[in-house]
């Protein structure tokens, strides 16, 4: 019976797996480098492994990505695709083209247990956490679909749920995804997105290998952000902004912070003040997302001069400033509407 999924091993274990068959240590290099860079999905695409121990490892275990579900594709080019990860429980993520880099937004929960007011996902109750072989397997299952090639990825971790409370799994795919002998995506090219969970941004801050940090500040008054996100009862926006001072930044790096524009909720002119004055002596860019509006949440994006007054008073104040672009709207692909479940969508293509 297979009882064991490679995907998601590191090579300690892939190792441990070629001893415990009596196999010289070479061969988990093999493997790792076969299931994560060559992408290889049937213990029959390995010509550089003996039969009798293709026929072993294929009799204990299975190098299995996360089951597909349903994908749409976006009048875009903007791809989402459900993974059924077990029975009931659906996490999504998207494949978004761009001109120089493909982005690949990835989940990390099944739900979310934070609970932020404007996002879709937060209406989803936690069902689990992922494992490292389904967060990192959503990239191998994204860029074999869409034969992407790893130096033209970016990898955001902003899909479904908050990746610094499933730190161990997000962290251990990460590495798979990071590591040169594995998929080989630099660093410097994955971001995380955190809610603002304060232990978490402290140990990453520890981490050898750390991805680029996004912050959804989405707020710039403990008021305002008490009330759209109930993480900042317990970590206020002082001990967040606290934490990312601290947080070593590579040469040239910022941390993102993350502002979600809510119609007559944190969108005035006073707002985008207090922002710019609390980033001050932050190496920083913020990244303006205007909500996108889901019939379950009952908010609205602010009207599109009141974002470019607030994008001025930012640039007057020499804060840096985009404005995210909705990607995949019509198929429910945008930032905060991923909610895992099928949709029967237009657009929806079956997936294999
Ligand atoms: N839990 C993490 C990562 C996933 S959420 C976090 O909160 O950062 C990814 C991003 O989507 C966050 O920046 C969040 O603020 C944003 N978001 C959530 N709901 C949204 C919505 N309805 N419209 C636009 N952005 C949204
Ligand atoms: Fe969870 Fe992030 Fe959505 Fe908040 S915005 S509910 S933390 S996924």
């Amino acid at each position: 019976m297979k009882t064991r999924n490679v995907v998601g091993m590191g090579l300690a274990e892939m190792e441990a797996v070629a001893a415990g068959l009596g196999e010289p240590r070479y061969r988990a290099r093999q493997i790792y480098a076969g299931v994560y860079r060559r992408l290889r999905r049937s213990w029959d695409a390995f010509p550089d492994l003996p039969k009798t121990l293709r026929a072993r490892l294929g009799a204990e275990l299975s190098i299995a990505y996360p089951p597909l579900g349903e994908t749409a594709v976006s009048r875009d080019g903007t791809r989402r695709y459900l993974f059924e990860v077990s029975p009931g429980a659906s996490v999504e993520s998207v494949f978004i083209p761009e001109e120089k880099r493909d982005t690949l937004c990835i989940s990390t929960q099944v739900g979310c247990a934070l609970g932020c007011l404007f996002c879709v996902t937060g209406r989803r109750p936690l069902l689990r956490n992922l494992t490292p072989g389904e967060i990192a397997g959503q990239v191998l299952a994204l860029v074999a679909d869409r034969g992407a090639a790893s130096r033209r990825l970016n990898i955001v971790i902003m899909g479904m749920g908050e990746p610094l409370l499933n730190y161990d799994h997000v962290m251990a795919a990460v590495r798979l995804m990071t590591d040169p002998e594995g998929m080989a995506v630099s660093p410097r090219r994955v971001t995380l997105s955190t809610a603002g969970v304060v232990p978490g941004i402290e140990r990453l801050a520890r981490e050898p290998v750390r991805p680029n940090l996004a912050v959804s500040l989405n707020a710039a008054t403990d008021e305002v952000r008490d009330r759209l996100m109930p993480i900042n009862r317990t970590w206020n926006i002082a001990a967040l902004l606290d934490a990312c001072r601290r947080f070593p930044l590579a040469e040239r790096s910022r941390i993102t912070f993350e502002y979600v524009l809510v119609g007559g909720v944190n969108d005035s002119p006073a707002d985008a003040r207090a922002l710019a004055r609390l980033l001050s002596g932050l190496r920083h860019k913020v990244n303006l997302i205007p909500l996108n509006p889901d019939p379950s949440i009952g908010l609205a994006p602010p009207p599109g001069e009141r974002v470019l007054e607030f994008q001025q008073i930012l640039s007057d104040a020499h804060v840096t400033t985009s404005v995210r672009r909705a990607r995949g709207e019509d198929i429910a692909a945008a930032c905060g509407m991923l909610a895992g479940r099928a949709r029967g969508d237009a657009g929806v293509t079956p997936g294999r």
